[in-house]
């Protein structure tokens, strides 16, 4: 049997492995776009941002590994089309055959035109090119205006503070994380960065950005900067599935199984849009859990195993001396109830959003034990 995987990140190194170790024992191709070898994103907005992290501590499996498990990766290699007919990938002059076929291209950062033809300096933070060359901007006396108020905005500006940075959030919310974590719990992060000197400006419309670096308000306000951060959120990558004529929306749309309309691919990761049994509805999660729990799922259903991928999304972040673990998603229908164990103002707290008494989501902060708690009690009425 012959496999292709497309997309050379987290998703892509789990999934190889697991498909050796579960025995496949024919070819195994991963075409990498970036020229590393397959590597963890968190630290790129935090550790390495910090100066904590080891070099290469990022990396899934050192060059030896694919040699060693004869995964043919071809890294600084794009897939150019997917051929269903014929079964093949074209990746430039290079034909691949391929009887299964997993698509683990990730997402991309979205892009805000005003930025990027504004002349001044713009960062994105998406590859580890992107994290080194935002370090060098840190330092006390230097500015730095962040726009969104989302992961990247948050772990960006908690980096950044640590070096001394000036820093202002633009967020377009009332508050920042406000989709994800909703007003009771987003608050405690706006309190968190506002104690640590950021400048948080909210319910802001950026209306314009000078070439020096000035960042212009709807309501006014002019920001002087010396690099503006963007970080509005990401698109997945599916255009190589929908030219192939695969079904896609929002990411390509796989089943329980992680299986897409072609039952011979498989999508992984940001850019998989899965049909999630426990959830009862489509979801795409752009995390680091399910990049590598799908990887593994897909290469242990490619080879023969016939379970719904069924874990629940999961999700960390660390900001200045706060680190929080969230399991569930509480979704399009909302919550009607949030609960909260412990006093935040203590540093350490759990808190649960119900849905008419069903737990659809819960975090900690600081309480480590907490998660396998969290992890039992969302889906149930406990
Ligand atoms: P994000 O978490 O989706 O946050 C983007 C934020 O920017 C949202 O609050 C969004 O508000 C806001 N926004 C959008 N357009 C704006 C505008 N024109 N002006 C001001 N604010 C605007 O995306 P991200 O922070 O860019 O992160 C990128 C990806 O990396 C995400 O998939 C994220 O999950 C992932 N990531 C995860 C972690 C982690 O798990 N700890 C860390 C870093 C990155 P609206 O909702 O109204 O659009």
């Amino acid at each position: 049997m012959n496999i292709v995987i497309v997309g050379g990140g987290l998703a892509a190194a789990k999934a190889a492995a697991e498909l050796r170790e579960g025995g496949h024992a024919g070819s195994l191709v991963i075409l990498a776009g970036e020229e590393h070898l397959p590597y963890e994103r968190p630290p790129l907005s935090k550790g390495l941002l910090l100066g904590e992290a080891e070099p290469d501590s990022d990396t899934v499996h050192d060059q030896q590994w694919y040699v060693d498990h004869e995964v043919d990766l071809r890294t600084g290699t794009t897939a150019d089309s997917i051929d269903l007919d014929s079964g093949t990938v074209r990746a430039g002059a290079d034909v691949l055959p391929f009887d299964r076929l997993l698509l683990a291209t990730g997402s991309r950062p979205r892009h805000l035109p005003l930025a990027d033809r504004s002349g001044a300096p713009v960062a994105y933070l998406r590859t580890l090119e992107d994290s080194r060359a935002l370090k060098e901007h840190f330092g006390a006396g230097r500015r730095l205006v962040i726009i969104g108020g989302g992961w990247i905005g948050l772990e960006v500006a908690a980096a950044a503070r640590a070096a001394d940075t000036e820093v202002t959030v633009v967020e377009s919310l009332d508050l920042p994380l406000l989709r994800v974590l909703g007003p009771e719990v987003a608050q405690h992060f706006a309190d968190l960065h506002r104690a640590h000197g950021v400048d948080l400006r909210l319910s802001a419309e950026v209306a314009g950005i000078d070439g020096d670096g000035t960042v212009h308000l709807a309501d006014g306000a002019a920001l002087g900067s010396d690099l503006v951060v963007v970080g509005v959120g990401v698109e997945p990558v599916d255009d190589l599935a929908r030219q192939a004529g695969l079904d896609v929306d929002n990411g390509v749309l796989v089943n329980e199984l992680l299986r897409a309309s072609d039952p011979r691919v498989f999508a992984a990761g940001d850019v998989a849009n899965h049909r999630h049994p426990l959830l009862g509805r489509r979801i795409r999660v752009e995390h680091w859990d399910t990049a590598i729990e799908q990887g593994r799922h897909a290469a242990r259903v490619m080879l023969g195993l016939d379970e719904a991928y069924e874990r629940l999304p999961y999700f960390f972040t660390d900001q200045y001396d706060l680190g929080m673990e969230y399991v569930g998603s509480v979704g399009p229908e909302g919550y009607t109830e949030v609960r909260v164990e412990g006093d935040p103002a203590s540093g350490a707290f759990r808190a649960y959003w119900l849905r008419d008494g069903l737990v659809v989501a819960g975090m900690h902060v600081n309480d480590w034990d907490a998660t396998d708690e969290i992890r039992s009690r969302v889906g149930t009425r406990a």
